[in-house]
This record gives C-alpha cells, structure tokens and sequence, in this order.
C-alpha cells in the first residue's frame, strides 16, 4: 500500500478522509499539507583490495535470503555518503574509503504493510586497506560474501534497482568509455 493510501484522518486535525493516491495528505478542513516524497537510501559497490566486491545476505524482510549491497536510509542531516560510511560500519564493521556517485535508480521497499517510494542512491567505494569486513548486525546481514563482481548474475540480486546497477557497473567493466 502507498503511504498516502494509509492516512484515514487528517494528521492534524483528526478530520476522516477518504485514501487516495495521491503525492500529498491535503485536508479540506484545516489546510494541513504533507507532501510524500521518496525516501533517500545510499548503498555501496564496494572492492577489496582483490578486486572482490562485497555482498551480504539479507538477513530480514523484505527479500530475506536474497544477494543484497551493503546499504540503508539516508538519515535527517545526513549526506548519502555518510549514511554509506555509516551503515557500513553498523552493518559489517568495515570502514570505506574513495566514495563516489556512480548512479540512481527509483525502488519500492515494502515494509510494515506500507509501499514506500524510495530513490536509492549507488556509491563506488574502496575497503579501506587497514579494514576488514565481518558481520556486525546479524538481524539485517545472514551472511557476507566477496565476490568477483562480473561472475555475479545480477538477477540474483534482492531489489531491481540493485539488479540495475550491478549490470550497469558490469557493462561499464566490460566496454569502457574510451
Ligand atoms: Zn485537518
């Protein structure tokens, strides 16, 4: 269900409404206005020194069990990139090092019975060499694997936008830009 479909009174005023899909919470009492907007979640392609790029096992809902980068939501305040650097250390207790953009793509992350509309944001990033990798939250990480990143089928990934940049990545190794 998309979050607006889950508003049955106004949040301010407790006026009942009728859900509708819409990009906003508007009351026709009142005057409130909320506007739902894509949450921000930054995730990293991550290489070792190898040239193993890190994957984890999702250990939770949704996609349990599936092939996953390591990532999270964007806190308030926050840059992408620290929320990365964060959620690596909270999740595999590594620490990253050149982080940069590499692309976006529009997800949905289905959780508590809501739909939400999310941007996920991909890093390419670097285990920083002093840094290892182990795993520091088992209720969101069952496992965590490197692997050489172009024997990796990206339709074993747990979201479409992950599928969508690892092949991205994959092409841009296979057919540089010359
Ligand atoms: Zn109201």
């Amino acid at each position: 269900m998309h979050p607006s479909l889950s508003f049955k009174h106004c949040p301010s005023c407790g006026t009942p409404r009728t859900p509708t899909l819409e990009k906003a919470i508007r009351c026709s009492r009142c005057d409130y206005l909320f506007y739902l907007n894509p949450a921000l979640s930054a995730a990293g392609l991550i290489l070792n020194q190898r040239g193993e790029m890190l994957f984890i096992v999702r250990g939770k809902a949704p996609s349990a069990g599936k092939l996953a980068l390591v990532g999270g939501f964007v806190d308030f305040e926050e840059t992408p990139e620290q929320a990365l650097s964060r959620e690596i250390v909270e999740e595999v207790g590594a620490s990253i090092e050149e982080i940069n953009y590499f692309a976006a793509f529009p997800n949905s992350y289905q959780y508590g019975g809501i739909v939400y509309p999310v941007i996920d944001l991909f890093f390419t990033a670097r285990l920083h060499p002093d840094s290892a990798a182990s795993i520091k939250d088992r209720a969101e990480v069952a496992a965590l694997e490197w692997m050489n990143p172009l024997d990796v089928d990206s339709d074993s990934l747990a979201f479409p936008s992950m599928r969508q940049v690892l092949s991205k990545w994959q092409q841009s190794k296979r057919h540089p830009i010359s």
